[in-house]
């Protein structure tokens, strides 16, 4: 049986690892979660040691072909597996769920970084609920403003010195995230484009609140890579190439 590569953390890996019949399935985390959701089939954590660490990898493991599902802002990650697959030859398929899109009643602001969100927010409003993992909190750390922040995991950075922190990951209900809009008095949301219906929930309440949404965009993705959005279509792809 040949071997594929699901670069994880994401639900469409999880959801790949059980599906794709006739191959050994190893799946990569990179270990950032204390209490990942694991998926079937082998799991290995931990980083590769950059592009040279992982085509190393491929080799070493006799890899047959490598699914990028990654979240789609975990660019590092991506970039090192396409010059990887190309050093050892192995074929490559981005899998990356779409973005969400703006509909009637919402008030979204696109921004490009996570620190632009931070520069839009004193105009915006001053009761802000943040949902941009615990990796970028320290670029609102000095606006002033009250923050509510989620995170899965307790963030490490510096935080901004009012702030109320809540542990938890989704899927959410629509009624909870309006809740928890209403009992923090939230007049602005912002979120990055991560896309799924596992998180969507609070865009829902932030539009039946009336508030803007600051949306950061998703990192350009790498050129000349094959790249599907569904789990359907990957493991189509995965069929073209035939299991061993
Ligand atoms: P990143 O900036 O793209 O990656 C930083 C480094 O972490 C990579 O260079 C790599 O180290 C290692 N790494 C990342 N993903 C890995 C994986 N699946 N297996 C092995 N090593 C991995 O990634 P990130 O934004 O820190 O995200 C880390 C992981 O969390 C990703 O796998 C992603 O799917 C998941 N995640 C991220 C977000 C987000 O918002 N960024 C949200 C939910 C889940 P080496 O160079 O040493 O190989």
């Amino acid at each position: 049986m040949r071997t594929l590569l699901i670069l994880g953390g994401t639900g469409e890996a999880r959801a790949l690892a059980a599906r794709a019949a006739g191959w050994r399935v190893v799946t990569s985390l990179a270990g950032r979660v204390r209490d990942p959701r694991l998926p079937e089939g082998e799991v290995r954590v931990g980083g590769f040691g950059g592009p040279e660490g992982l085509a190393g990898w491929l080799l070493a493991e006799g890899v047959g072909a490598v699914v990028d599902a990654t979240h789609p802002f975990a660019s590092r990650i991506s970039a090192s597996a396409v010059a990887a697959a190309r050093a050892a030859g192995v074929p490559l398929l981005a899998l990356h769920r779409p973005g969400w899109t703006e509909g009637p009643g919402d008030d979204w602001r696109r921004v490009p970084s996570v620190e632009a969100a931070a520069g839009a927010l004193p105009a915006l409003g001053e009761r802000i609920m943040l949902t941009t993992g615990r990796q970028s909190l320290d670029a609102f750390a000095d606006l002033g403003l009250f923050f509510l922040i989620r995170t899965v995991d307790p963030p490490s950075t510096r935080l901004p010195e009012r702030h109320r922190l809540v542990l938890d990951r989704g899927p959410y209900t629509v009624e909870g995230e309006a809740a928890l809009m209403r009992e923090h008095t939230i007049d602005v949301l912002v979120t990055k484009d991560s896309g799924g219906a596992m998180t969507a929930a609070k865009l829902v309440a932030a539009r039946r609140r009336e508030i803007p949404v600051v949306m950061v965009d998703r990192p350009p993705m790498p050129d000349g890579v094959p790249a599907v959005s569904t789990v359907d279509d990957a493991e189509g792809w995965l069929r073209g190439i035939g299991a061993g």
